[in-house]
Parts: C-alpha cells; sequence; structure tokens
C-alpha cells in the first residue's frame, strides 16, 4: 500500500507523555498498548515509548510477545487466563482477577501480580470486601509470588458522583496496603484528564492510560494528535460533463473534470462502514444532509477534499479541482477502526 499510509511522530507522543505526568501530578506511567498500540503498531510505538514509561499493560500474551521493551509487562483484566500465567516470559505481571484462579496458581517460579479489584464495572475482579482475604492468602500460601500492585477501573467518568464513590471504595480497602504494596492505580485517560478525580487519587502512585498518550482525548488539556493517515493521488482522468462516475451511478459529473484516483477504500475501512441500507426516510435524510453539509475527511493544501461518487472495496474517487496531482492527501480516519495493515511510518 505505497499510495497510503499512516504517519506516526514520536515527537508528539513524547509532549503527551510530558503532559500526562505534568497533569497526573508525577505519577508513575503504565504506558496501555493494547489493540495493536490504538491501532498504531505496538511493535514500531513500544519502541519509542520504552525509555519513557515505567511499566507497559496488554490484554493478551500475543500482544505481550510484541512488545520492543525489556520492562515489565502488565496483563490486564479482563482476558488473563490461567494458561498465561505458564508463559516463559520472564517480565509479565499478571493480573490476579478472581478467587477461583488463585488454586490453580503456578508454584513453581518467583513472578510478580498486580490485583484487580471490582469496584463497580461488574466485568471480572476480587470484591472489594474480599480484598484483604485474597492478600492474606497469596502472602501466605504463595512465597513465590509478589504482589506488586493493586489496581481498579473507572468505568464511568463522565458521571462525577459515581465516580468519587468508585474512587473512595477503592480508597477505603487498598489505604492500608499504601507503605506494603508498592503499587496501587486507578486513573486511566478520562481519570488524569479530571482534576478533581487526579486530587481524590492522591493515595495512588501510578496511572494506567492509553488514549491520551496518542492523543484520542485530551485535546483541551493541550495533548496532540500524534498520526496522520496519507495519500498520494495514483492516477488522474478526464471527465466530460453528464458522465456518471463510479459505482452505482451515485454522482453525476455537472461539468468537465479531472478526477482523482486514490488507493485506499472500504477495506481499509476508510468511511468507517459499507453502507447499510436503513430506508427511504434515513436515505433521503442522509442525502439532504449531506447536500447541505460538506464535512470533508480528506484534505490538501490545507482545505477540504470533495470524494465522488462512493468510495469501494479499494479505490476512492475525488475532484481534483484545485489539487496538484502531486498533492499528499490527508485522511481523517482513525487508526482504531482503521486496518491495521496500513503501513506505518514513525518519525
Ligand atoms: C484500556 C484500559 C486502560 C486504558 O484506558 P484509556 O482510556 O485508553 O486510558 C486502562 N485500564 C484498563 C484495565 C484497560 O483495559
Amino acid at each position: 500500500m505505497k499510495n497510503f499510509w499512516c504517519e506516526v511522530y514520536s515527537e508528539k507522543i513524547l509532549d503527551n507523555l510530558n503532559i500526562i505526568k505534568k497533569l497526573s501530578g508525577e505519577k508513575k506511567l503504565i504506558a496501555v498498548v493494547k489493540g495493536n498500540a490504538y491501532g498504531l503498531g505496538i511493535e514500531g510505538i513500544s519502541e519509542i515509548l520504552d525509555p519513557y514509561v515505567d511499566y507497559f499493560a496488554v490484554s493478551d500474551m500475543e500482544e505481550a510477545q510484541k512488545v520492543n521493551t525489556e520492562k515489565e509487562i502488565l496483563l490486564l483484566s479482563p482476558l488473563v487466563t490461567i494458561n498465561d500465567f505458564n508463559s516463559n516470559m520472564n517480565n509479565i505481571i499478571y493480573t490476579v482477577d478472581n478467587e477461583k484462579i488463585i488454586e490453580k496458581l503456578p508454584v513453581d517460579k518467583d513472578y510478580k501480580v498486580h490485583i484487580y479489584v471490582d469496584t463497580g464495572m461488574s466485568r471480572m475482579g476480587i470484591a472489594a470486601d474480599r480484598l484483604d482475604d485474597v492478600i492474606y492468602k497469596l502472602s501466605k500460601d504463595f512465597t513465590n509470588i509478589r504482589i506488586d500492585g493493586i489496581y481498579t477501573h473507572l468505568h464511568n467518568t463522565k458521571n462525577r458522583k459515581y465516580t468519587i464513590k468508585q474512587i473512595n471504595t477503592f480508597k477505603n480497602i487498598v489505604l492500608k496496603y499504601k507503605d506494603i504494596i508498592p503499587n496501587i492505580h486507578c486513573l486511566n485517560s478520562s481519570g488524569v484528564l479530571n482534576d478533581e478525580y487526579v486530587r481524590l487519587c492522591d493515595f495512588t502512585n501510578m496511572v494506567r492510560a492509553g488514549n491520551v498518550i496518542y492523543g484520542y482525548d485530551g485535546a483541551s488539556k493541550g495533548l496532540k494528535k500524534v498520526f496522520s493517515f496519507k495519500a498520494k493521488v495514483v492516477n488522474v482522468c478526464e471527465v466530460k460533463s453528464g458522465q456518471y462516475i463510479g459505482y452505482g451511478c451515485t454522482y453525476k459529473a455537472k461539468k468537465d473534470m479531472h478526477l482523482g484516483i486514490l488507493g485506499f477504500g472500504n477495506i481499509e475501512h476508510f468511511g468507517f462502514v459499507k453502507e447499510v441500507k436503513h430506508g427511504i426516510i434515513y436515505d433521503l435524510a442522509k442525502v439532504v444532509y449531506n447536500h447541505i453539509k460538506f464535512r470533508p475527511i480528506l484534505f490538501a493544501e490545507g482545505r477540504g477534499v470533495r470524494i465522488l461518487g462512493r468510495p469501494n472495496m479499494n479505490v476512492t474517487l475525488i475532484d481534483m479541482d484545485g489539487i496538484n496531482s502531486d498533492s499528499i492527501i490527508t485522511v481523517d480516519i482513525t487508526p482504531i477502526l482503521a486496518d491495521s495493515a496500513v503501513k506505518k511510518i514513525y518519525f
């Protein structure tokens, strides 16, 4: 895909890390690189982050193997299974997120764990009122295990009252371990962005963040989007007034024009989804809306580029009016949803 690629700017990543440090009050950082580093390429992103973060976090062992680091990698709840504990990687910190697994934990090797406590998400997790027993049991029966941390997840940060209650529940059960267990954490990206939550989490010493590192979130705090999709115009052709353009005859040229051909389409999830039939009212409303309001997702020379007809599997057609054939087109799509095979170039 040499005509379509994703640029990732390490300078912006480092700027974001500095802002996160300030926002969090200099807490340690667990860089979450699950989901192929939020679509940006787990190998490349971990290499950039490695010198600047304290731990990495992923959601399964397949991802862990791709992280370019000698540092420790936390295997997050809720996808940890007992099989993972038998991994031969020696820098994995496993999450213990249920009591049933404890009986089966390996005793023949030394490793670290973090305990995941459920404070309201009801996904996995040790019940808050069971934490003491679990810590007691792990300490007594497993001399090979080091309890390196305790965490919970803030899953409803838009609701202030709910989140404060969650933080307080967590605080009440972990405060007594503050000087015994090295790492206590619950702030994720939306937690770090909220000054009040950060203040209330003064008993924690780490944050566990993904979105803010990549700039998907936090523009109001100066965090920058660290990536940009780019495309080159592969071919240009001439179209006469009155000719239909592309599949389905959804666009008819109103004048003689030049048409640019871009080498990407639905296969990269450009436009996110294939057209779905919603019924006539919806379709009409959409046509009217798109007609009145031109919301570009392609840009060249600092302005929106018009897409002609419907993008198909791997081709998108554009109006070349005012665009040079050697222009680089910026494509506003999100890597989380885009095909992870799109080539990444790290700067
Ligand atoms: C994904 C995830 C995070 C990171 O969330 P962001 O909103 O990207 O900061 C933190 N903790 C857990 C358990 C996660 O699954």
